[in-house]
């Protein structure tokens, strides 16, 4: 898609700080970091998100990710790492070609915010009201 960056990332049309590929999936640093190591992994197909995106591709990322995970842990130590991934603009979504942040905390370095959030009992029935309305949707 020549109107995506991360599609001219692929392409080698715009530069990258490449940390590792394969035949269908890209890796690499994030340059507006959350965090040092925060790292980005597409897939090289352009799919703009989770229910666009072929399942082989899917697949291939979240394997990557647990590769270039072990990378960062040797390399940065972290004491965690968090795995996010934004879809539609109403979920803050900014490049609409999927990808998958890491974001290692490492040391003493601030709370990721993505991770932080006040934990409050929902209400039950609606709780169950909404989680049968999604099975139904499955079904
Ligand atoms: P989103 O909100 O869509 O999940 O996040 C998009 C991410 O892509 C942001 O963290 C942003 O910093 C990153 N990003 C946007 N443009 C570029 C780019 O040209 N190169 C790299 N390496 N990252 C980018
Ligand atoms: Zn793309």
């Amino acid at each position: 898609m020549e109107s995506c960056i991360f599609c001219r990332i692929v392409k080698g049309e715009s530069p990258c700080f490449k940390v590792y590929e394969n035949e269908r999936v890209l890796a690499f640093a994030d340059i507006n970091p959350i965090a040092e190591g925060h790292t980005l992994v597409i897939p090289k197909s352009h799919a703009e998100n989770l229910w666009d995106i072929l399942p082989e591709d899917l697949a291939a990322i979240h394997l990557a990710s647990q590769k270039v995970a072990h990378a960062i842990r040797t390399a940065l130590k972290p004491s965690g790492i968090a795995a996010l991934q934004l879809n539609g603009r109403g979920a803050n979504q900014m490049v609409m070609h999927y990808h998958l942040h890491l974001v290692p905390r490492v040391g003493q370095a601030p709370e990721l915010p993505i991770t932080v959030w006040d934990l409050k009992p929902g209400d039950m029935q609606a709780i169950e009201r909404t989680a049968r309305r999604i099975a139904a949707a499955l079904a």
